[in-house]
C-alpha cells in the first residue's frame, strides 16, 4: 500500500515510489496534487507567464525519429527553410510586441551553411533589438564548437529534449546508426551546460512501450540534471511515421494530456523555480490544454510566429493547432485565455529560468571562493 497523497505531498524529498504514486491519481484525487504545485509555483515563480516567440526555421531533418512527422523520410512536406529576412521580421515581430524573448527551433542539420546563417542571425537579431530579446535555441545536437559558436553570437538558452530518459525506451523510438543514440543526446545537454547556455530538456508522455515508472524517472532526471528548464508534453501521433504502426497500444488522447497535466504539476513541486512550458501538444488534444498546463503549474507559452505558409508544413505531428492563425489573432486569443486563468504576462521581461540565475550565482560565488583559497 502506497501513503496517502496528502501525506506524500508534505515531504520534502520525493522518491521514485512517492512519484509514481502521484503520476497514477486519478481524476478527483489529483486535485490535491494540482493545489500543491499551484502553491509551489506562486511561492516560487509567481504567476506571471513569459512568452516566447516560436520561429519555425526549418523542416529540413537530417534524422529520422520513429514519432516525428518531418523526419527525412517523410517525403509528404515540402521542404523549406526561412529566409533570413523572414526570421528577422518575426523577431521585429517579438520585439515590437514586447515578448522578451524567443525560441529557433528546426529538424536537426549541421551543415557549415545552416551553422553560419544560424550564427549570422543571432549576431543580427541582438544588434537590430538591442539585446531586447532573450534566444533559446532548440536546434538538436551538434558538436561542441557550434554550440560554442551560437552562444558566443548570443543564443542565451537552449531546449534539447532527451525525449524519454530510458535509454531501451530511446532506442525503440529511435533507429539504431550514429546519428540516434542516447548517450550522446546526453552529453550534447551537459555540453550546453558547461558552456553557459539555460538548460532545457523534456520528454514525451503517453509513448507506446512507456511505463509509469519510466515518467517517474524522467522526473528524477530533470532533477539530477539540474535542468533550468523543461518542455514536456503529450506524445501525439503521426500517421506517416513507423511509430503510427503500434496505435492499438497508445493510450487514449485524453488521458496522455491528463498525464501530462500531472507530470507539470509534479515537476513544480519537485522543482519549484524551473521554467515549464505549457506546450503546444497540449492545446491538440485540448483547445485549453496551455491555459490547464499553467494552472496546473507551466509558466511560459510559446505564440508560434512561423510566417502562415509555412506552418503547414511543420506537422511535427497529427492535428497541430494554429495552422491556420495569423500571429496578431492567435497572440490576442492566447492573451485574453491567460488573463481568464489569474495570470499575469510578463511583457517586455526576458523571464530567465529563476533556477539558471540561482545557480550561477552560487557557481560564481563558490569559484570566488576558491579563488581566494577559502
Ligand atoms: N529537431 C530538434 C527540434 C525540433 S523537434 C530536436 O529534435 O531536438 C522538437 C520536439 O518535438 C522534439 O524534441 C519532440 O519531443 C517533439 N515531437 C516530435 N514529434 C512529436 C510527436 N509526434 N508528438 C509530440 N511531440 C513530438
Ligand atoms: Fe528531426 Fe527533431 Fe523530428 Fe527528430 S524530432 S525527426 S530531430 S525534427
Amino acid at each position: 500500500m502506497s501513503e496517502p497523497v496528502e501525506k506524500i505531498l508534505q515531504k520534502v524529498d520525493l522518491g521514485k515510489e512517492d512519484l509514481i504514486t502521484l503520476i497514477r491519481l486519478g481524476l478527483d484525487e489529483s486535485r490535491l496534487l494540482f493545489e500543491t504545485a499551484w502553491k509551489a509555483k506562486q511561492a516560487s515563480v509567481g504567476n506571471t507567464v513569459y512568452f516566447r516567440g516560436l520561429i519555425e526555421y526549418s523542416n529540413r531533418c537530417t534524422k529520422n525519429c520513429y514519432y516525428c512527422g518531418i523526419r527525412r523520410h517523410n517525403t509528404r512536406y515540402k521542404r523549406y527553410r526561412l529566409t533570413d529576412l523572414e526570421v528577422i521580421e518575426a523577431a521585429n515581430y517579438a520585439y515590437r510586441n514586447q515578448f522578451g524573448s524567443i525560441v529557433i527551433q528546426s529538424g536537426e542539420n549541421s551543415d557549415r551553411q545552416f551553422i553560419e546563417t544560424i550564427e549570422h542571425l543571432l549576431w543580427e537579431i541582438n544588434r537590430l533589438t538591442n539585446h531586447a530579446l532573450h534566444i533559446t535555441l532548440s536546434l538538436g545536437e551538434q558538436n561542441e564548437k557550434t554550440y560554442r559558436r551560437w552562444f558566443e553570437a548570443g543564443a542565451h538558452r537552449y531546449l534539447l529534449r532527451i525525449e524519454t530518459s530510458n535509454p531501451q525506451l530511446y532506442r525503440k523510438l529511435h533507429p539504431s546508426d550514429y546519428r540516434h543514440v542516447y548517450e550522446r543526446r546526453l552529453e550534447a545537454l551537459q555540453t550546453l551546460r558547461s558552456i553557459g547556455y539555460q538548460t532545457g530538456t523534456g520528454v514525451m508522455i503517453g509513448l507506446p512501450f512507456q511505463t509509469t515508472e519510466d515518467l517517474a524517472n524522467d522526473l528524477l532526471f530533470f532533477h539530477t540534471v539540474d535542468i533550468d528548464m523543461v518542455g514536456m508534453g503529450p506524445y501525439i501521433e503521426h500517421a506517416e511515421t513507423p511509430l503510427y504502426h503500434y496505435r492499438d497500444q497508445f493510450l487514449p488522447l485524453r488521458e496522455r494530456l491528463e498525464l501530462s497535466l500531472k507530470m507539470v504539476a509534479i515537476l513544480r513541486i519537485l522543482m519549484p523555480d524551473i521554467n515549464i512550458a505549457a506546450t503546444t501538444a497540449m492545446q491538440t488534444i485540448d483547445p485549453h490544454g496551455r491555459e490547464r498546463a499553467l494552472l496546473a503549474g507551466a509558466n511560459v507559452m510559446m505564440p508560434n510566429l512561423t510566417p502562415a505558409r509555412y506552418k503547414q508544413s511543420y506537422l511535427l505531428y497529427n492535428d497541430k493547432p494554429g495552422i491556420e492563425d495569423d500571429a496578431e489573432e492567435s497572440k490576442e486569443a492566447m492573451e485574453e485565455n491567460i488573463r481568464l486563468t489569474g495570470h499575469v504576462i510578463g511583457f517586455g521581461e526576458y523571464g530567465d529560468s529563476a533556477h539558471f540565475l540561482r545557480r550561477t550565482k552560487e557557481e560564481g560565488r563558490r569559484t570566488r571562493d576558491e579563488g581566494r583559497g577559502r
